[in-house]
């Protein structure tokens, strides 16, 4: 398969080389050349088809020659060794919960395709360089990150974390693991690590020393796996004789972009919807037709606190760049903090369903979209195990919650984290540690 770069100014690239690069030389983010629609026969038939052979179904064709399909599927059951439960909420609202991987959060399917593609590559050119990923997180990507790429050949991650601002148990994912994962703990809050990132990623100094390459959801071997999910949820769904919508808790708008190129391949989707939290540059552009990025703005879904969303343009580019496609496709809302946790508490005593700041903004853009309409079935969305905001939880449901398996066994690890406090202790650490 062939990636070009949506700034349209940097060479035609293979999957392999899109993976390793991250980010186009103009900056631009990659794009597949060709997106084939699958056959109906295989949405006529995906309930009798395993999450592994959906998977491989979706993904094949963006990953070309370049992985033996046998080696793809090994990869892709690896990857999805774990539940995706849709859990009904309403007569026509489910909840697909997207965490029950390793860190409890949906960025564990994209961050493991991620890292087994990059070490399958490396494994078969024996003498490339390392690849060292280099990663700014606010929370959840780091966790995913580290634990996916955890013992991967020829692979070593930095994350850099804004120091006090994530979580205990965020922390614990991104401190204890050791082995090829380094934890930089960032003097500063999280634009700070986003931009020594970024400045890193330009450094010709560090380029000739180390091949950089980024696990966002720029990442195609990143963004594309989120794809599943949405097939998954149909699998279950499409006896239902409903149209679905699908209501995404988005930041990046990675995830949801994911569900769209789903909805190219063909997936029977009736509308989507996001929902915001105070950064909410996506709804006013659906709104007004101005698209204005900002600062962004913290809240309690901190996962979304992105002020300019840096998958946008790829949803653009699969609306053929045009308003009107787009906007007959996706709605947006956006919701304060406060709205936020009654959004919680009304799911916990009118449903009994503990759901996370994130996932309870999808619930509320979808309640807000499906108001007056018939016919349809919504998806929200449950990115993160509500855990993992224990800080931020209405306290009574907090008391209340089990702590899962995956999160025990981290909480008595050690913390090791390395401080810093500015770029040129972030480029002489990656210069002096090879
Ligand atoms: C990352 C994240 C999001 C936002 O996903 P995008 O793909 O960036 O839009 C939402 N919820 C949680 C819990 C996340 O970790």
């Amino acid at each position: 398969m062939t990636y070009f770069s949506l700034n349209h100014n940097a060479p035609e690239v293979t999957f392999e080389e899109a993976v390793v690069r991250g980010l186009a030389p103009d900056k631009g983010l990659y794009f597949p050349k060709t997106i084939q629609q699958l056959p109906d026969s295989f949405f006529q038939n995906i309930e009798n088809l395993s999450h592994v052979d959906i998977a491989f179904e979706a993904i094949k064709q963006f990953v070309g020659d370049e992985i033996h399909e046998e080696d793809l599927k090994s990869i892709l059951k690896d990857v999805l060794s774990f539940d995706f439960p849709l859990v009904k909420i309403d007569k026509n609202i489910a909840s697909l919960e997207l965490y029950h991987g390793p860190t409890m959060a949906f960025k564990d399917v994209g961050a493991r395709f991620m890292a087994r593609c990059l070490g399958y590559f490396n494994s078969k050119n024996k003498n490339t360089n390392k690849v060292t990923v280099l990663v700014a997180t606010s929370g959840d990507t780091g966790g995913a990150v580290a634990s996916g790429f955890l013992g991967v050949d020829g692979v070593d991650v930095v994350i850099l974390y804004p120091s006090g601002k994530v979580s205990d148990i965020q922390e614990k994912q991104l401190t204890t693991l050791g082995q090829n994962i380094t934890a930089l703990e960032v003097d500063g809050v999280f634009d700070d690590c986003q931009d020594m990132v970024k400045t890193a990623f330009l450094d010709e100094d560090l380029k000739t020393a180390r091949t950089l390459t980024s696990a966002n959801s720029i990442n195609i071997a990143r963004w594309l796996p989120q794809m599943f999910y949405y097939l998954f949820a149909y699998k279950t769904l499409k006896q239902k004789d409903k149209k679905l919508v699908f209501s995404v808790p988005s930041g990046n708008y990675g995830n949801i972009c994911a569900g769209m190129m789903a909805q190219k391949l063909g997936l029977p989707t009736h509308h989507f919807v996001t929902g915001t939290n105070a950064n909410n540059i996506v709804p006013e552009y659906l709104k007004t037709g101005n698209y204005f990025t900002k600062a962004s703005v913290a809240t309690i879904s901190n996962a979304m606190d992105v002020g300019a969303p840096s998958n946008f343009i790829r949803i653009e580019a699969l609306h053929n760049n045009n308003f009107a496609q787009l906007q007959s496709n996706l709605s947006g809302y956006s919701y304060t903090d406060s709205e936020t946790i009654e959004a919680i508490k009304f799911l916990k005593t009118e449903h009994n369903y503990t759901a996370d700041p994130h996932g309870a903004i999808g619930y509320l853009a979808l309640r807000k979209y499906l108001e007056n309409k018939t016919g349809l079935q919504g998806v929200f969305l449950e990115t993160a195990h509500p855990i993992k905001f224990l800080p931020v939880m209405p306290k009574s449901i907090a008391d209340s919650m089990e702590t899962p398996q995956q999160i025990k066994s981290i909480l008595h690890k050690e913390k090791k984290s390395i401080k810093i406090s500015s770029y040129n202790q972030l480029k002489h650490f990656l210069l002096n540690n090879p």
